[in-house]
């Protein structure tokens, strides 16, 4: 959830030229070129309003065939030009995980605008952001809810990190903490006082189906640290739960440093340490070993 460093734009009229000038279908060109001070135009304007894009004007680009030969400049080779150019330092700091769910790897570049109502922001480096194809289909074409707020954070521009308001609960028996064990995300938007950055928010989570996704996550998380556990050789329990804790304590440190206090991975970290499951989950395991 934490904010990440804006892609450069200085050159993104360039990005544009170098697309049109390398089109070799004659209708496109005619097509693209038709727009090109509008398309300019509306970058400068996307910028500007870069903290309220909810209040960018509709576009004016309509006719199916002009918004194709615009989309169709949207190529694999200049993603993979994109990707090791303008947001180079997005992918670096993402470290490979989805920003917006934190789950999920990166396997796509999502249109924050979506191009199929904006397409003149197909090409433009602040529109694009790299995604999961889980959150990326999710997301659609969906921009603003009923009420103009948009249905997205937008990690170039909103900032939410400094409001702590996503808390987990883990709930365990010792005596089978494997089958016991039940993870819980809640979450207290109403601790966001910008009521207009807490609708973005609560839109965000709800959209993507955050809360469920963060527990799914949380439960492959804890299996795969059984697994760490019950593979262990050496027997010596004492020697074990400080090898998985030295772990934990290391991962919670990098998450919050990477995605900030609202992380799921972070607070479950944090709150295995609190409350002691390590221990139990190391107890449970080497007996369950020695049985
Ligand atoms: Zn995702």
């Amino acid at each position: 959830m934490k904010k990440i460093s804006q892609p450069d734009v200085t050159k993104a009229d360039t990005l544009y030229d170098d697309i049109v000038a390398r089109k070799r279908n004659k209708d496109f060109v005619k097509r693209l070129s038709k727009y090109e001070s509008y398309i300019k135009g509306r970058y400068t304007t996307y910028k500007t309003n870069l903290m309220t894009l909810e209040n960018i004007n509709k576009s004016i680009i309509v006719v199916d065939d002009d918004k194709e030969a615009i989309h169709s400049s949207f190529t694999s080779s200049f993603k993979k030009n994109i990707k090791d150019g303008e947001l180079k330092q997005v992918y670096d700091e993402c470290k490979g995980i989805c920003p917006f769910c934190g789950t999920s790897k990166l396997e796509e570049v999502d249109h924050y605008i979506p191009k199929e109502h904006y397409p003149e922001f197909t090409l433009y480096p602040l529109n694009l952001i790299p995604i999961c194809n889980k959150c990326n289909k999710q997301k659609g074409d969906k921009f603003l809810d009923g009420t103009n707020v948009r249905n997205f954070i937008n990690f170039y521009a909103d900032d939410v990190d400094d409001i702590e308001f996503l808390k987990v609960d883990i709930d365990f028996n010792s005596s089978d903490i494997e089958k016991s064990t039940k993870i819980k995300y809640i979450a207290d938007f109403s601790k966001i006082q910008d009521i207009y950055v807490r609708q973005i928010v609560e839109n965000h989570y709800r959209e993507l189906n955050l809360l469920e996704r963060y527990g799914d996550a949380a439960s492959e998380e804890i299996s795969n640290l059984s697994l760490i556990v019950s593979n262990q050789e050496d027997e010596n329990e004492a020697e074990i739960k400080n090898a998985v804790e030295r772990t934990v304590i290391g991962g919670k440190n990098g998450q919050l440093k990477r995605a900030g206090k609202n992380d799921w991975k972070y607070l479950l970290y944090e709150k295995m340490l609190a409350i002691n499951y390590i221990d139990a989950l190391v107890k449970f395991y080497l007996n369950k070993v020695s049985d």
